[in-house]
């Protein structure tokens, strides 16, 4: 299988990373759309949010744990996190990602 966020978390690709333990990768966003934006993905493959299944929703709460551990760890209090589903709703990459945005006013609804 030929997923760029699979060759990202094995180091394949070269990334900032922000995070990494045996089930989440963390790194910065390469085109980010806030002062701080950095990704968090599991390392197995889910191709979105809407392939979370029973079996493979722990990673998901880790997922979320650990972005409450970096953003804590940066000083962030007030951040959003956007996990894009489909190409109508804006993915591009096929590989289960939250994006981390802060550091600046955000809008309401998302566009
Ligand atoms: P989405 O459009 O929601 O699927 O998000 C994919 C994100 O991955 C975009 O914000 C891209 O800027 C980001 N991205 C794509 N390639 C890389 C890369 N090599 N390193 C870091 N971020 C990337
Ligand atoms: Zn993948």
């Amino acid at each position: 299988m030929d997923c760029l966020f699979c060759a990202i978390s094995r180091g394949e690709i070269p990334s900032k990373k922000v995070y990494e333990d045996e089930l989440v990768y963390g790194f910065y966003d390469i085109d980010p759309q806030a002062p701080t934006h950095f990704l968090v993905i599991p390392k197995a493959h889910i191709e979105s949010a809407g392939a979370v299944t029973a079996e493979n929703s722990a990673v998901v709460a880790h997922c979320f744990e650990v972005i409450a551990k970096v953003t804590k760890e940066l000083g962030i209090t007030d951040f959003r996190v956007v996990s894009n589903c489909g190409e109508q709703a804006g993915q591009s990459v096929k590989h289960l990602h939250f994006h981390v945005l802060a550091g600046r006013d955000m809008t309401w609804p998302p566009g």
